[in-house]
């Protein structure tokens, strides 16, 4: 297949979306991710093995190297790089279509602004424990990300991978709905891409398909109104780095309430955290996180914005 896809985020989800993609025989992928592969990801991302985390290689470096190993004649470009406003339309090289491998909800409504903008399809994937989502989103045609759901929600209210888990079944069965619905779009059959979002838990099994009759909604701002708050950077993450502090400051852009005391609870496996009513802290190996209740953490242990973004996505959440 000489269609492009790039797939963005390369964890659970997107490991299991770029093998599957590759063994259905696209030729051409684009993978890009921020983060390194770590020991603790080898129980539910598929592909990685125990060298890849001992020597702490990039995932979209590491994933490249395990495709290659079983079809060496596929072109995959690894882009070891933090998708934002300032760098999406260099890091996604004109895709026919775009996958979501991503775990957090800021990159995902960046996404969905590029996409309707140049009126690419992307395919919406997200899972936690053992329960995910996934809708197929064509501009124009199907309601997008913000006709479904309007805002993110705020960080600290959700769960993430890293306070709930996940179960490998669960990217799976997520990755594979994803890239069914991809094959149909890249081999043109668009009549049979499954409309609406479908949500699956597999623990107790219960599965709903939402909205496969609506249609895009007039007036939702992005693709109604065509106004691209997140890629214009007015709803992005400002970070500032503190020079000689090692440690780096997390500003999420809006005025945002984080419940401390149920973060402080979620967090509770993770690490050692404690709230006193004004700031969250959590200790867990190389890195302490303190959150405010505004959203604003404050990450030491790191010099590096985008570590410090992952980390912020990781366990508070955007
Ligand atoms: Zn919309």
């Amino acid at each position: 297949m000489d269609a492009r896809v790039a797939l963005i985020g390369a964890g659970a989800l997107g490991a299991s979306v770029a093998e599957q993609l590759v063994r259905s025989g696209v030729g051409h992928v684009v993978i890009v991710d921020r983060d390194v592969v770590e020991e603790s990801n080898l129980g539910r991302q598929s592909l990685y093995v125990e060298a890849d985390a001992a020597a702490r290689l990039p995932k979209a470096v590491a994933l490249r190297q395990h495709l290659l190993a079983f079809n060496p004649t596929v072109d995959v470009v690894a882009r070891v790089a933090d998708v934002r406003a300032d760098t999406i339309d260099d890091l996604l090289e004109e895709p026919d279509l775009v996958i979501d491998g991503t775990d957090n909800f800021a990159t995902r409504y960046l996404l969905n602004d590029w996409c309707v903008r140049e009126d690419v399809p992307w395919i919406y994937g997200g899972c936690v424990g053992a329960r995910g989502l996934s809708a197929v989103i064509i501009p124009g045609e199907t309601p997008c990300l913000r006709c479904l759901f309007r805002d993110p929600p705020p960080p600290g209210s959700v769960e993430t991978c890293e306070t709930t888990g996940i179960i490998a079944p669960a990217a799976t069965m997520i990755a594979a709905l994803e890239v069914a619905e991809a094959l149909k779009l890249l081999v043109g059959d668009a009549r049979s891409v499954r409309r609406g979002y479908i949500s699956v838990d597999l623990w107790p099994f219960r599965v709903a398909s939402v909205g496969s009759e609506s249609k895009p909604d007039a007036d939702c701002p992005t693709c109604g109104r065509r106004q691209f708050v997140f890629l214009e950077g007015g709803a992005r993450d400002r970070v500032v780095t503190y020079c000689g502090r090692d440690a780096v400051q997390v500003i999420p852009a809006g005025r945002r309430t984080v419940n401390l005391a149920s973060l402080c609870e979620r967090l509770a496996d993770v690490g050692d955290v404690s709230t006193n009513g004004f700031a969250l802290t959590l200790r867990v190996p190389q890195h302490e996180i303190t959150v405010f209740d505004d959203g604003r953490a404050l990450i030491r242990g790191t010099r590096d914005p985008a570590h410090a973004r992952v980390l912020y996505d990781r366990y508070v959440g955007s």
